[in-house]
């Protein structure tokens, strides 16, 4: 069933964070149906309810690109028909102005993100404001950002200024979006610290009192990038060399301070890489494509379950389904 992303944030608020997962194709959108329900092996098997988890589907313009966005627009269809039990979110992750309109127009979306955070502060209140009319005329929600991560963001390569609270709270009022996401030490990518640097608590404090009350937060740029998964890489014909990411135990402390949406795309994609990588090591004769597609559905859908934990979104669907 598609919800607003503020359906699932009034639930989640101070509690736990939504996980946010970018998809690109078929086996990336199986393996997270079936891991937001607690499957793992078959789409038959019953979801375990202490597992599943309400989410958030992230498209990017990258993602809409790669083919055709009819495509992913099927593939959700699809999936939503398949997994009746699912609760989730369909998002624009980093739209800018055509691709937002695109995406409010088309009705398929319940949420768009208008990323205008690379332009001075009245700029991106005025487009921000101008997407927030025209999305909420259609019931659909609206992320904003203001301040500016690191790393690499599809063409976009950011220099970091973390996100000022007092503007925060300013931004919000003036534009009415649904959520802010901020600039608190994360960024894109898999090199995300050079050091034993952690997230800016105290401005995430300042955020959360500055912003209205139960006001949900987003954070980008949260890959936890872990150790394992690069190691299999590398040992599988891999060459990814000083990756770091947010460490795992920060999600929830991040949740409490009013951060309702996390969002993990490169840790998806570090599993893709390894199993595809070991699958054709281990079997250099098989030139089938189903057998990497086997492999990775079932460890993306463990993967999702391990990080629902970590958010605190496990065994939420339930609770999240009576609200609706
Ligand atoms: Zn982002």
């Amino acid at each position: 069933m598609i919800v607003t992303t503020t359906q699932l944030f009034k639930h989640a608020y101070g509690k736990y964070a939504v996980g946010a997962y970018n998809i690109n194709n078929l086996e990336q959108t199986v393996g997270l149906f079936r891991g937001n329900l607690g499957k793992t092996a078959k789409n038959e098997d019953p979801s375990d309810s202490s597992l599943s988890a309400p989410f958030i589907i992230q498209i990017s313009r990258g993602a809409r690109g790669y083919t055709d966005k009819r495509f992913l627009e099927a593939l959700i269809r699809a999936a939503d028909e398949i997994f009746p039990d699912a609760v989730f979110a369909v998002h624009l992750d980093h739209g800018d102005e055509a691709s937002c309109i695109d995406c409010i127009d088309s009705g398929f979306y319940s949420s768009v993100m208008i990323d205008a955070s690379h332009h001075p502060f009245a700029q991106n209140v005025e487009t921000t404001k101008k997407i927030v009319d025209l999305a909420h005329a259609k019931g659909i929600v609206v992320e904003a950002e203001l301040g500016q991560l690191g790393g690499v963001e599809e063409d976009v390569v950011g220099s970091v200024k973390l996100t000022d609270p007092d503007q925060a709270a300013e931004f919000v009022e003036k534009t009415g979006c649904d959520s802010l996401a901020v600039a608190i030490g994360t960024s894109h990518g898999a090199f995300k610290f050079a050091g034993s640097q952690s997230l800016h608590f105290d401005v995430l404090s300042k955020i959360q009192a500055a912003v209205p009350v139960n006001f949900p937060l987003v954070m980008h740029g949260s890959s936890s990038v872990p150790a394992e998964w690069v190691a299999r890489i590398n040992n599988a014909g891999g060459a990814i060399q000083n990756a770091s990411g947010v460490k795992e135990d920060q999600y929830f402390k991040a949740a409490q301070m009013g951060v309702c949406k996390i969002n993990i795309d490169t840790d998806g994609r570090l599993v893709w890489c390894a199993v595809l990588r070991e699958t054709f090591r281990d079997k250099p004769a098989d030139f089938d494509l189903r057998t990497s597609g086997k492999a990775f559905m079932p460890a993306y859908a463990e993967y999702i379950i391990h990080k629902n934990k970590m958010l605190g979104s496990s065994g939420q669907l339930e609770g999240v389904r009576g609200t609706l």
